[in-house]
């Protein structure tokens, strides 16, 4: 099959690799839909991770075409989604609902799923299949459902979007306008976009922003205060993974308010006294996007939200380098990818 591989930063191939095969009884092997690269794809591609001759890809929705031998609830024939952690989904972290957490989790990058086809380990608790094979123009939404909108759903949930709460969204990627998608329908009051780029503000609008706020840094934060009344916003998301951007999405949170952080943190530090006056509570980490899925599949089949919305480029996979290229370089939010 053909298959991304990052050889070294900024050098990104498409080229032959092994067909995936059933390793375990509880494998599935899925033939590829669709796949899209992710913005915690950009830190190895530039540099800011290591890597070596490393697969690339952990989103993915396909077709199953194989089974393992103590596969139950799957079939051969089945369109699935699934999340960028497998997991067992039984084990008690799983049951408490933090399934990339799971005692048993395979991180889906290291298989590598920007690729003709997958080795889905830990098949029955990882994917989910979807009534029926979907149309044509739900596959985006549903490949959303297996990073981005999981992810950004998390943060808003972590961060305890909801009626009467004004959240500020920190981050204007895919993540990030998700955010705003998933604190509109978790029935969030007011939504602070903040962004400074015209496309990206438009799509937070489309996804239920109320308010754009240009401002960065301390900027940023006084734009805040001055639109909540000085006190600042009761949910703030925070979806970049930067020391600015986690300290813009702590002091944007009025206290007793909740931080939902899911960038991915690089070289982030927070000060335990500067913690200890905010009052504030800050959770996060990797979304437990499985926890989420059944839902997702049911919003996006009876249309009620559209978050393949952020998909602003579709390529072959074998264009897979101007991909990275185009993302990398902001010419596009979210490549999507077709093998
Ligand atoms: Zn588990």
């Amino acid at each position: 099959m053909r298959g991304v591989i990052l050889y070294a930063p900024g050098d990104v191939r498409v080229e032959d690799r092994v067909d995936p095969r059933i390793v375990e009884p509880t494998d599935a092997i899925i033939k590829i839909t669709a796949t899209c690269i992710c913005g915690s794809d950009l830190w190895p591609y530039r540099g800011a991770e290591p890597v070596d001759h490393a697969p690339m890809g952990h989103e993915y929705v396909g077709v199953v075409t194989e089974i393992g031998a103590e596969v139950k609830t799957l079939v051969v024939g089945d369109f699935v989604v699934g999340s960028f952690w497998s997991s067992d989904n039984t084990c008690e972290i799983c049951q408490s609902g933090y399934q990339s957490y799971c005692v048993h989790r395979t991180l889906m990058g290291t298989i590598g799923t920007q690729a003709e086809y997958a080795r889905i380990p830990l098949a029955d608790g990882t994917l989910v299949a979807t009534p029926g094979q979907p149309d044509a123009d739900l596959i985006p939404s549903l490949l959303a459902a297996s990073d981005v909108l999981g992810t950004g759903w998390f943060a808003a949930v972590a961060a305890q979007a909801g009626p009467g709460k004004t959240v500020a969204v920190v981050g204007d990627g895919a993540v990030g306008l998700l955010g705003i998608l998933a604190a509109k329908e978790l029935g969030a009051e007011r939504i602070i976009a903040m962004s400074r780029h015209a496309d990206r503000q438009a799509l937070a609008r489309h996804f239920g922003a109320t308010d754009i706020v240009e401002e960065r840094g301390d900027a940023g934060v006084a734009r805040i205060k001055e639109l909540t009344g000085g006190l600042g916003a009761h949910s703030v998301i925070e979806a970049v993974g930067t020391q600015e951007s986690m300290q813009q999405a702590m002091r944007s949170t009025r206290p007793g308010g909740h931080v939902g952080f899911v960038g991915v943190s690089h070289a982030v530090s927070i000060d335990g006294l500067e913690l200890f006056g905010a009052g504030i509570h800050l959770h996060g980490g990797a979304a437990p996007v499985r926890q989420y899925l059944p839902e997702f599949i049911r919003l996006i089949t009876e249309r009620q939200i559209d978050p393949g919305a952020v998909f602003d480029l579709t390529l072959p996979l074998e264009d897979a380098a101007e991909g990275y290229r185009a993302m990398d370089e902001r010419r596009a939010t979210k490549v999507m990818l077709t093998p």
